[in-house]
């Protein structure tokens, strides 16, 4: 496994379309970058609910079978990667329940910073958890309402809710859509004839022929029926937060993310990079696949050639076999391999999107240097990762990120690299559209727009990111 921070999850969701269960099941095949540890589907026929999920890669879990076995014009999917609660079956989405409402399925994109104290007062007053996902608390607050439309009760559910959320729920006869009122993680919406599809990203429309209208707005609810779209207002405004990370390195290329080309922020990332951190070389080299827009950008501005010098084997399952002692760095050998004839005998700048821990970038660099490079400068198209990530993304402690104990000269050290040089907060939010201060960029600075209970610290999970000295994000 590389040395990444990890996306968190894809939600679709397709509304007024024959064979919906086949149409969400391509929506996860574009979205499957987004989490491959299970996948699942709920669809609706306008009566009945049916669902069907499973571990492991969209393209195991779904078959001719069984998304027969999914009938009806509406339908929501998942694709996951556990930000909260362990990985197994139970834990899947999307999670579908049957209770005074009727029935109701529910995916999600994002971490519940208050999950806990929520959960806690729900099982004090006689709820019966069956997973370990903050997913459930959505459903376990919708069955207690007593409001008396779905809408209502929804919103009174998710009103509860702090943290990120991109939800997409489907009953019977509706499809609803909610973002939370920070907007941290993505949400389109598009048009596929007369019907309508809701995605984290737009690639998953490309896929099957749809449009994009436009973003589900931070703290909109979008009901979706036979009357068409509704679009709600119900929760009090808030700073937007968009995740700043789904341009550097999460969100696919060719999708639009928050409105932007990923394609073209990641692009202006490399050229913004080799503005500020021009490097003495003679080849510019991207980590593929990930450095490879930043390494555009970087060669276009700074007149130095770009070749592949590393490649990547696309085929690599989640596991393989690996050797103990017989071949040093297999795991990152095994997915990228040098190419001598482009490495020997020059000055390499590598271009990455990030140095988490910094053990892959040292491979990297030791394997680029064994292939003959004469020098190997490495470029980071963002700023040095110093804290963690608790809207819905999986990053390691603090401690072990190597940026937030360890100066940039210690970092290159440690990396082997002849020189190192991060991206500045300024040139990354220089990338993005004009609308800069609409950002989350809490990984960089420590400084958190959401914050949690303090004695939330206390407990599974978050905890698990703090410092050894239990501190609190700021
Ligand atoms: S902390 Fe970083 S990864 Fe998490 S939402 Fe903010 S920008 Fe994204």
């Amino acid at each position: 496994m590389f040395d990444k921070f990890h996306d968190e999850c894809g939600v679709f969701g397709v509304y007024g379309r024959p064979e919906a269960a086949t149409m969400a099941y391509l929506g996860l095949y574009a979205l499957q970058h987004r989490g491959q540890e299970s996948a699942g589907i709920a669809a609706s026929d306008g009566i009945r609910m049916r669902m069907s999920r499973g571990m492991g890669y969209v393209a195991d879990v779904f078959n001719e079978h069984n998304l027969a076995g999914l009938p009806g014009s509406m339908a929501i999917g998942h694709v996951r990667y556990s930000t909260a609660g362990e990985s197994r079956l139970a834990n899947a989405q999307p999670i579908l329940i049957e209770c005074a409402h009727g029935q109701i399925a529910v995916c999600h994109n994002g971490n519940l910073v208050n999950q806990r104290e929520l959960r806690d007062d729900l099982v004090a007053r006689g709820s019966i958890f069956q997973t370990s996902s903050d997913t459930e608390v959505f459903l376990h607050l919708y069955a207690r309402s007593k409001q008396p439309t779905i809408e209502a009760a929804i919103v009174e559910a998710v009103a509860h809710a702090q943290g990120a959320f991109s939800l997409v729920f489907l009953t019977p006869d509706r499809m609803i859509a909610v973002r939370d009122p920070h907007g941290f993680r993505p949400l389109a919406l598009g048009r596929l004839g007369d019907g309508w599809v809701v995605c984290s990203e737009t690639c998953a429309m490309d896929l099957i022929g749809a449009t994009y209208e436009r973003d589900v707005e931070p703290g909109e609810v979008l009901v979706i029926g036979a009357d068409g779209v509704r679009s709600l207002r119900p929760f009090p405004e808030a700073r937007a937060a968009h995740c700043i990370f789904e341009h550097v390195y999460f969100a696919r290329p060719d999708s639009l993310v928050f409105g932007d080309s990923v394609n073209r922020v990641r692009t202006n990332l490399g050229r913004r990079l080799a503005g500020e951190a021009a490097a003495p070389a003679d080849v510019v080299v991207p980590i593929p696949d990930s450095g490879v827009c930043a390494a555009v950008g970087f060669a276009e501005v700074s007149g130095v050639p770009l070749e592949m010098g590393l490649i990547r084997n696309h085929y690599v399952g989640r596991t393989f076999i690996e050797p103990t002692q017989a071949i040093r760095h297999f795991g990152v050998k095994v997915k990228l391999n040098p190419v001598r004839s482009i490495l020997e005998g020059r000055r390499v700048v590598l271009i990455d999107d990030s140095i988490v821990r910094g053990t892959t970038s040292r491979k990297l660099v030791k394997m680029v240097r064994a292939a003959g490079a004469r020098e190997v400068h490495m470029r980071i198209s963002c700023p040095p990762s110093i804290s963690p990530c608790f809207y819905g993304v999986d990053t390691p402690r603090r401690t072990e990120l190597i940026a937030a104990t360890h100066t940039l000269d210690e970092v290159r050290r440690y990396i082997e690299a002849d020189s190192l040089q991060y991206l500045t907060l300024e040139g990354l939010l220089g990338a993005v559209n004009s609308h800069r201060d609409r950002y989350c960029t809490s990984c960089y600075t420590g400084h958190y727009p959401v914050p949690f209970p303090r004695d939330e610290a206390q407990y599974l999970q978050l905890p698990l990111k703090l410092d050894t000295r239990g501190e609190a994000p700021k």
